[in-house]
């Protein structure tokens, strides 16, 4: 029989993560970003929020200031975005100075809120222009695109890691007055509506976490299912996945970072209530996303148009659109996913995302941000950046720099989870944590080179000797399945040789569900040494995929390859690469931060994140075959 380890006051996902505040990345590719992120973008993007007016923006709507409402209707979510990104730093590091200043702005917002608890500067500051097509004349009167929902769920968010992170009421308080006036408004008594934008529903589940209110997560669930309901709403369409009712969606289509936070509050939903069709709907769509339409970096939106996915197998490489805020969103839907059913592949995307279509998001020195992360460029061509293909300091829509803000701090927390009596190692980082599977306390310490190298060395330090099982995610590249889907293949398909040690001694472990799983009594100072082959593989898209017909990509462990003009005689674009060409690993620690460099047969090929970080030049993803 199993045991709880934990009393959970409610349903919840099969599968817990360990959380990132129980865990401490201690490695050499992680941590300095991480030491970045506090150091860096945390205080850079508060600046950045101050010097665009976005803080300003509530000092006027509370009347404190004179003077119109700077921005797009949605800045004020970018406040909030960053006190949550703030506060999961204080979370990991106290910073008495860092606090003091997120009270100063939750002053400022709360000054801003209405009495009833409305919350919207764009509306609140006297003398601003409203537009009938845009904010709308009246407050939730064109909910499709004033973002007041959107900005409402960041804000929810914000509180919920506010009060993890100190304690302190203030931002929750503001949160819970506002999440009233959005359930009177919009819940049972009120009409029925959907965002534009999904986000709130995430919010509200925070909130549902935090408060146990059931009225909020009921609020969630009806803002989902108020969607696509012909007949009782006027319809938004496909743009904001509202053009049938969710539970009868099979294909991922639209905006895709609306898509992608609907998928993951779609999955919270059917995690923590009973919402028949949820989650036959998002697997449904899953598979569709992964069989047609995610990016070799797990990018996903293929078009500018609309920020939006394409059609099937419609993966253009210089126009892709892979919006920084849509590798996040399909970061935090596939954690969910694995916390729903327990299988590798869904952490086989998100690492894929992970390591590549997010991180090429911002600028190892963290202040320096792509918003399209395409997987070829003419170094000429950007979207929504200031000067040439580089990484911009900002944005005037400045969502993906946000989104970092709270993504990074949150990594830690996609490591390990725990059910019952099995214990997930589901990323590869290396550090400290502090697990408790079953009733007992478990120590681990996890030493790896990892993405660079495949060695895994973890020790445990369980309080007791305690049997349970360790599940080690086997990684699909590992075992010659670069996606979990047919989307991609390696042009050598063999799986390389997996090794696995407990004490020294080799250990023959099922595998369940993609996890190599070793069931035993595990006692203080046990070591398991784990060896995941890291060859140099060359990958195909599949036949359909117009874009990468006659061209090969490369990858090592979990790094997807490009190549950029500096280093390969000012070209990209037009380069070749022969199957018969020998590509060797470098560690070369003193180039772009510390990478394993790929080279031979003339070229030089870096990890795909590393771009642009040394000028705009050419950029390609998938070369020539030959
Ligand atoms: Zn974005």
């Amino acid at each position: 029989m199993s045991t709880r380890t934990r009393e959970r006051r409610f349903r919840d996902y099969p599968i817990e993560p360990v959380p990132f505040t129980s865990v401490e990345v201690q490695d050499a590719f992680w941590r300095p970003r991480l030491e970045t992120h506090r150091a860096v973008t945390v205080p850079y993007t508060l600046a950045r929020c101050e010097e665009t007016d976005r803080v300003e923006n509530f000092v006027r709507a509370a009347g404190a200031a004179e003077g119109v409402h700077v921005g797009t209707q949605f800045n004020d979510s970018d406040v909030f975005k960053v006190i949550e990104g703030a506060s999961y730093a204080l979370q990991t590091q106290a910073n008495p100075q860092l606090e003091a200043e997120l009270d100063r702005l939750i002053e400022l917002i709360q000054a801003a809120q209405e009495d009833d608890g409305y919350l919207y500067t764009s509306r609140a500051i006297p003398g601003s222009t409203l537009r009938t097509d845009v904010e709308g004349l009246e407050r939730w009167s064109h909910l499709y695109m004033s973002h007041e929902l959107y900005n409402l769920g960041h804000l929810y968010e914000a509180a919920a890691a506010h009060l993890a992170a100190t304690g302190k009421r203030s931002l929750l308080d503001i949160a819970l007055k506002s999440a009233a006036l959005v359930e009177s408004e919009f819940g049972p008594e009120g009409r029925l509506a959907a965002p534009g934008h999904q986000e709130i529903e995430i919010g509200l589940v925070k909130l549902y976490r935090v408060t146990g209110d059931e009225r909020l997560l009921r609020l969630a669930q009806r803002f989902l299912e108020a969607r696509g309901q012909v007949g009782e709403r006027e319809l938004y369409g496909t743009y904001s996945q509202d053009h049938l009712p969710v539970v009868e969606q099979s294909e991922a289509v639209g905006h895709a970072v609306r898509a992608g936070y609907m998928y993951s509050a779609m999955a919270d939903v059917a995690a923590l209530a009973e919402a028949p069709g949820f989650l036959d709907a998002i697997d449904r769509i899953w598979d569709n996303v992964v069989g047609r339409k995610l990016y070799l970096t797990g990018g996903i939106g293929a078009r500018h148009d609309q920020e939006s996915f394409g059609e099937a197998y419609e993966l253009p490489n210089d126009t892709a659109y892979a919006e920084t805020c849509a590798a996040f969103a399909n970061i935090m839907w596939n954690h969910r996913m694995f916390l729903l059913h327990g299988k590798a592949r869904y952490l086989d995307v998100l690492e894929r995302s992970l390591y590549n279509g997010f991180l090429s998001g911002v600028a190892m020195s963290g202040d320096r941000f792509f918003y399209v992360n395409p997987l070829s460029s003419d170094g000429r061509f950007a979207f929504n950046v200031s000067e040439g293909a580089t990484r911009s300091p900002w944005f005037q829509v400045s969502c993906c720099p946000t989104n970092v803000v709270r993504a990074m701090p949150s990594l830690p927390g996609w490591v390990y989870a725990v059910r019952d009596d099995r214990l997930y190692v589901g990323l590869y980082v290396g550090g400290k944590a502090r697990v408790r599977v079953g009733t007992t306390e478990v120590g681990l310490t996890q030493t790896t080179d990892y993405p660079w190298d495949g060695e895994v060395r973890l020790e445990l330090a369980p309080e007791a000797p305690t049997e349970f099982a360790l599940r080690l995610r086997l990684p699909g590249w590992a075992v010659g399945r670069p996606v979990p889907s047919d989307l991609y293949r390696y042009l050598d398909p063999a799986a390389g040789e997996v090794r696995l040690l407990v004490n020294g001694e080799s250990f023959e472990a099922k595998v369940v569900g993609g996890f190599l799983d070793i069931r035993r009594e595990w006692l203080e100072g046990d070591v398991v040494a784990l060896t995941l082959p890291m060859p140099v593989r060359r990958v195909l898209a599949h036949d359909a995929v117009e874009a990468d017909a006659g061209r090969v990509a490369v990858e090592r462990g979990p790094i997807v390859y490009c190549a950029e003009a500096v280093d390969n005689g000012g070209h990209a674009l037009g380069l070749a690469l022969a199957d018969s060409t020998q590509l060797t690993p470098q560690q070369e620690d003193d180039f772009l931060g510390g990478v394993v460099a790929l080279r031979g047969g003339g070229l030089t090929l870096i990890p795909y994140y590393a771009w642009s970080h040394r000028g705009p030049g050419e950029m390609a993803v998938w070369l020539k075959r030959s």
